[in-house]
């Protein structure tokens, strides 16, 4: 069958999943992104012919060629998601349709084939299905979803490949923050640029990570947790961090948020906040912010708190910024209450704790 319309997964179950005792002592402290369940999904795809062999089997090494377009020109995109146990014993997914929408927007600007919607959607089913036990059950942990495509025609001419691999593997996850949330200090690079206008910044392709590793190397030898990226023009305005939106909370309660202009990623937990922010009544404002208007804004008190959000930690406070000329902290540095609020309802939605008036819960 061709198109993708074809969601009847063949199911090769893993012949030697990890053992009862031995996935309990291994859930007991996760950590991020370090241990993986028994099985992954594969769907192949061919020019001529689409999206073919959808499989769930035994999580393996996929045997490569050396000539793997991949390898070479680095046609790849991932996604990253979480599912959730509910106290009623159910699992659930945070608006997966939006991952799926993001994967086919990547997919777009990488040149390679968009996976159909549903195809995305069924394939989180049927690895969450098979690897439910591996769900941590704590309040704070959830199962991490990487569904990700490469290029495997082996091909070493420079145009779009011909064949393709999609996968999903999936990775028990604990608490982002052991001990509570710590707010972080960023490093406002004067040296490198994640993406400019015309390039590859609202893709979540691998690319954009390698070439944000350098950055993120100078803010961890500056004493800093993360990278604050700004624009490639001006070298002037807020973009994202290496892995999260930036949003700003004013003195007048008002949210303040730099724009999606192509350069940084769509956030999909920025959009959930601006979403549940401008529903509570608060003011919303999606507009350049400069790093000066923080640096003054943390003095002059117009800037009362500032977070960083993304699937992996929810909401982040950002304390302090530092760079070249020096740093300034927002406020007392502490985690601010909006926030901290917004970071718990957030949550709370998630789990299946509070109201979802958006219908964002998706049972699995
Ligand atoms: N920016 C970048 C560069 C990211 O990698 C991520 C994580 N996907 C985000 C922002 C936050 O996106 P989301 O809220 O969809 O996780």
């Amino acid at each position: 069958m061709s198109g993708g319309d074809n969601l009847d997964f063949e199911i090769r179950p893993n012949p030697a999943p990890v053992s009862d005792a031995d996935r309990a002592t291994l859930l007991a402290n996760p950590g991020f992104g370090r241990i993986f369940t028994d099985h992954m999904v594969t769907v192949r795809y061919a020019e001529g012919k689409g999206w073919y062999e959808p499989r769930v089997e035994a999580r393996a090494p996929i045997p490569m060629d050396p000539a793997s377009a991949v390898l070479h020109y680095a046609q790849e995109i991932f996604e990253g998601l979480k599912a959730y146990t509910t106290s009623d014993g159910g699992v659930t997914l945070f608006r997966p349709d939006a991952n799926a929408a993001r994967f086919a927007q990547s997919a777009q600007r990488m040149a390679m084939p968009q996976l159909p919607q549903a195809m995305f959607l069924e394939s989180l089913r049927q690895i969450i299905s098979i690897d439910q036990k591996w769900i941590p059950q704590s309040d704070e942990g959830s199962l991490y979803l990487r569904p990700f495509a490469y290029a495997s025609e082996v091909f070493l001419g420079v145009r779009p490949a011909m064949e393709y691999l999609y996968l999903v593997i999936a990775s028990p996850v604990g608490a982002y923050f052991s001990g509570g949330v710590k707010p972080v200090t960023v490093w406002a690079t004067p040296d490198y640029t994640r993406a400019a206008p015309g390039g590859t910044g609202a893709a979540k392709c691998g690319g954009n990570y390698a070439a944000g590793l350098s950055a993120q190397a100078e803010a961890i030898e500056h004493g800093c947790d993360q990278v604050v990226y700004l624009d490639a023009v001006e070298r002037k305005y807020v973009d994202e961090l290496g892995g999260m939106n930036v949003i700003f909370v004013m003195d007048d309660g008002s949210l303040v948020t730099p724009p999606l202009g192509g350069t940084i990623l769509p956030g999909i937990t920025r959009d959930s906040v601006l979403k549940l922010a401008a529903h509570a009544g608060r003011a919303v404002h999606e507009r350049p912010v400069s790093i000066d208007e923080w640096r003054e804004g943390a003095a002059s008190g117009r800037i009362r708190e500032v977070f960083a959000c993304g699937t992996a930690a929810v909401i982040t406070p950002i304390a302090t910024v530092k760079s070249p000329e020096g740093e300034f902290t927002v406020a007392d540095g502490g985690p601010g209450e909006v926030t901290m609020a917004l970071r718990q309802q957030l949550s709370d939605i998630q789990r299946g704790r509070a109201e979802d008036p958006f219908g964002w819960v998706h049972k699995v």
